[in-house]
């Protein structure tokens, strides 16, 4: 990297670009390893607009859905996560854009959690104290992309990862879900129900996922773990509407471009 031996500060984009294009990085007394820019993304939590980190996704979490991809259900110690990034974030309302170079776009409604207390390791009796709220996702997925990058042994970000992949709604405290374990799941797209489960089918609990992903990935305040998705995924076209209901959490309504 070119400006990796040199002073970049916060809010200073214009160094950035212009040590992009400089050869030889001038010399400098010390290193900066990372600092945060203005691009921050921003969920709700009641009135509350939190910055959030990293998007932490589990992949076949409910069995009917693993099946009807195909896939074996993960042995006991081997979770499938994936990282979408922050800047996958779409509102509630917004619009989804489909990449070009994808013709099979899915649908797949989940339950998100909001994580408010950062934590490395944290045990399952633990793992609810980390939790600041609940919300409503879509793990939107380019399925022949992604089909494509498991046939070659390839990562999935660019099926998973893409800009307005992770629709989300506004969040509820964690304290006004009776049970998180017991929540109804249903989507519909233009009116036609499509996705119906409940997040009693996961294969892996909520305290067991946060104790899982937080032994591969420190899980920060402003995090969001994405807790898979029940069987019903299917292709979204342009015109669409996608609407996604958790009872006692909330919905989410977005249109495709
Ligand atoms: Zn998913």
């Amino acid at each position: 990297m070119v400006f990796q031996n040199s002073i970049v500060s916060p809010g200073s984009q214009q160094t950035i670009i212009a040590l992009q294009f400089t050869a030889a990085p001038p010399k400098v007394a010390h290193q900066v390893t990372h600092f945060r820019e203005e691009q921050m993304h921003y969920v709700q939590l009641a009135e509350q607009n939190i910055p959030v980190g990293k998007i932490v996704a589990i992949g076949r979490n409910y069995a009917e859905h693993a099946r009807e991809l195909g896939n074996p259900i993960p042995a006991d110690d081997q979770p499938v996560l994936f990282i979408k990034p922050a800047s996958s974030l779409l509102a509630d309302n917004g619009t989804v854009v489909i990449p070009p170079y994808c013709a099979d776009c899915h649908h797949e409604i989940e339950l998100a959690i909001l994580i408010g207390t950062t934590g490395k390791d944290i045990s399952q009796q633990q793992a609810t104290n980390h939790i600041a709220g609940y919300g409503v996702a879509l793990d939107l997925t380019l399925r022949d992309v992604q089909s494509r990058q498991k046939s070659k042994g390839l990562p999935w970000e660019i099926a998973k990862a893409f800009d307005t992949s992770c629709p989300i709604s506004r969040f509820v405290p964690a304290n006004a879900v009776a049970d998180p374990q017991k929540l109804p799941l249903e989507l519909r797209v233009n009116g036609a129900l499509r996705q119906q489960g409940s997040t009693a089918d996961m294969l892996r609990p909520i305290p067991r996922l946060i104790a899982e992903a937080s032994s591969y990935f420190t899980l920060e305040a402003g995090d969001i773990l994405l807790t898979g998705t029940p069987a019903g995924v299917g292709p979204i076209h342009s015109g669409d509407l996608i609407e996604a209901i958790i009872a006692q959490v909330g919905s989410l309504k977005v249109t495709v471009g």
